[in-house]
């Protein structure tokens, strides 16, 4: 019984989900989920990639948050139209959730849209929001083993950056490990080895953004 009523939840969250999709396709505006536990990283990426394609790339945010209005108003100060979700309590992002916000944004002014997933290494891979592609982030602090722990987020995502390289001198992470494991999970996976704090790699990452939104 508890099987059939979680099939019935996705299933209607998937039909949610490709109308969005539909509605983001008729706007032309290209969608990213973007995936993280708690403090990996996703707000810091998302203003480093606002600051570097801002003026080439009309974006856009949803953040999504158990609660707080933290992280939108870091973007809103970026000068780019940011709504703010939050789930009271749910863990994870749904189809609904992002159909409810988007009347607050002029979809027809964007290009690319980021949401922001909850700080969640398990259920927002579960569930589609109308995105064109996932995103993880995946921090070196939190060990080398969550490819194998966690596999569901890398089998899903089309993108894995690894992120906070510049502290890898000072702990234990074997960085090849995660490649190697993410890579056995799912063998199409793009990974970028970054670093928002100095920079570091975020060109490929760009790079990826600008050659998917011109395919
Ligand atoms: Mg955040
Ligand atoms: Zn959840």
């Amino acid at each position: 019984m508890k099987i059939k009523v979680v099939r019935d939840i996705l299933e209607a969250n998937q039909r949610i989900a490709s109308e969005n999709r539909e509605i983001f396709t008729r706007h032309g505006v290209f969608v990213i989920n973007l995936m993280s536990s708690p403090g990996a990283g996703k707000t810091t990426l998302l203003e480093r990639t606002i600051e570097s394609l801002k003026d080439t790339i009309p974006i856009g945010v949803i953040e999504g948050d158990i609660r707080s209005s933290i992280d939108a108003e870091r973007i809103d100060k970026l000068g780019v139209p940011v709504v703010q979700i939050n789930t009271d309590g749910a863990c994870h992002l749904d189809g609904n959730m992002v159909r409810e916000c988007l009347g607050e944004l002029d979809l027809s002014s964007l290009r690319l849209l980021f949401v922001e997933n909850v700080g969640n290494l398990v259920c927002p891979a579960e569930f589609k929001i109308g995105e064109d592609h996932k995103v993880m982030i995946l921090s070196v602090t939190e060990g080398d083993d969550k490819p194998s722990k966690y596999p569901l987020m890398f089998r899903e995502s089309s993108v894995l950056l690894i992120n906070k390289i510049d502290l890898l001198p000072y702990i234990e992470c074997d960085l090849e490990r995660i490649k190697s494991s993410a890579r056995d999970i799912n063998p199409g996976l793009e990974i970028f080895e970054i670093s928002c704090k100095t920079g570091e790699g975020l060109d490929r990452w760009y790079r990826w953004i600008k050659e998917n939104l011109s395919s």
